[in-house]
């Protein structure tokens, strides 16, 4: 499908195969958020492959996950460009050997299309500029942090730091499957209910009872009924403990509630009724905890206007359009910052699933584009 001859693009795919080759190493370094060893092997990789490319590479050690790596090119230098990536994958150890393959000009492998396909195509974006004498004369940052998948608790301050000043910060995401930019990303909330009661004998002292899952059987009913598909709000009650014995009333009962809003001022809200939930059996008390941990960002005029100046400049590339995800991503916490945009990254399909692969042409259309992002921001 592809009719364009700029040269970057003839450039790249002539480098189609290498970049497989190295696509293929990174994914068999597997790297799931849990496994520090694991992200850490990604780091090494990541932080070599960028100094080879004459970047200053700091490593920011951490204890609770994998290291984070930020690469800077033409540091002080003015209009400064940040490109966010992550190195965590959903996927356990063991699961590259069964489902890495290579079939009908697709790559599958756990990691592949979220986000190791991305790093490819940020490496060979920046290599491609060198290899044309057009690397722009502005700082070039590239963050690739460890804990997205998680919930980036320990990237979150590295990430909005990268942002600040920043003329555009390029979010590395997948596409949207189609190809599409990701111009908008629902915000995600984790609250956690805790519902106090008086324990007693189920028989015997049943009267002295207090029975936290019935009064968290109350919240349940209130938190899922917040829910309005119309707004894009959607609650879960995921998870639920409670109980010691068969014969003894519980007196404490605990929830996980997921909650998703579209729009900031959404996102407010659902916080709202959730702290306001008030205890309904007498005696009976609740402990709420949480928040939005990633704020939704919204495809504004703002955004709007950003996907219109990248899709010009794509446009001696491929034919860009946008589109809404509803996953939440670390666009959320640059969005306030500094111009975002998502969804830059490789084209394919199965995020997060057993036949998660990529597009392999993809890798250089994309990287031809984020070369052209780069020098003509
Ligand atoms: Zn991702």
């Amino acid at each position: 499908m592809q009719t364009s001859t700029h040269p970057y693009l003839q450039h790249l795919t002539e480098q189609l195969g290498e970049m497989t080759e190295l696509l293929t190493r990174l994914v068999h370094i597997e790297s799931f958020s849990a496994d520090k060893a694991g992200v850490d092997a990604m780091a090494r990789a990541v932080a070599d492959e960028l100094r080879a490319l004459g970047a200053a590479v700091t490593v920011y050690p951490q204890t609770t996950t994998g290291d984070h790596v930020l690469g800077v090119f033409n540091p002080g230098a003015g209009s400064p460009i940040a490109m966010i990536l992550h190195m965590d994958t959903v996927h356990p150890p063991g699961t590259c050997a069964t489902r890495f393959k290579i079939e009908d000009g697709k790559l599958y492998a756990p990691g592949a299309f979220d986000m190791k396909a991305s790093h490819v195509i940020t490496f060979y974006t920046l290599r491609t500029l060198q290899a044309f004498g057009r690397f722009p004369n502005r700082e070039v940052r590239v963050l690739f942090t460890s804990d997205e998948e998680i919930g980036s608790y320990t990237s979150r301050a590295l990430i909005e730091q990268t942002a600040r000043g920043a003329s555009l910060v390029m979010v590395m995401e997948p596409a949207l499957s189609d190809g599409r930019l990701k111009s908008s990303r629902r915000g995600v909330g984790n609250f956690n209910v805790v519902a106090r009661g008086r324990a007693a004998h189920a028989g015997g002292g049943h009267e002295r009872g207090i029975n936290a899952i019935q009064e968290m059987a109350h919240q349940v009913l209130a938190i899922q009924a917040l829910t309005d598909y119309t707004r894009g709000i959607a609650t879960t009650v995921s998870e639920i403990r409670a109980g010691v014995a068969r014969n003894v009333i519980p007196d404490r009962c605990e929830i996980f509630v997921d909650a998703r809003a579209n729009t900031l001022a959404d996102a407010q809200w659902l916080t709202e009724q959730i702290y306001a939930l008030k205890p309904v059996l007498p005696g009976a008390s609740l402990e709420i905890r949480g928040g939005f941990d990633r704020p939704p960002m919204e495809c504004n005029a703002e955004r709007l206007a950003i996907f219109e100046r990248l899709r010009q400049i794509a446009a001696p590339i491929l034919d860009l359009s946008h589109g809404p995800s509803g996953a939440g991503s670390d666009a959320a916490f640059t969005a306030p910052i500094a111009p975002t945009m998502d969804g830059l990254g490789a084209v394919g399909d199965g995020l997060h699933a057993v036949d998660e692969h990529v597009l392999l042409s993809s890798l250089p259309e994309r990287a031809a584009m984020n070369a052209l992002i780069l020098e003509s921001w």
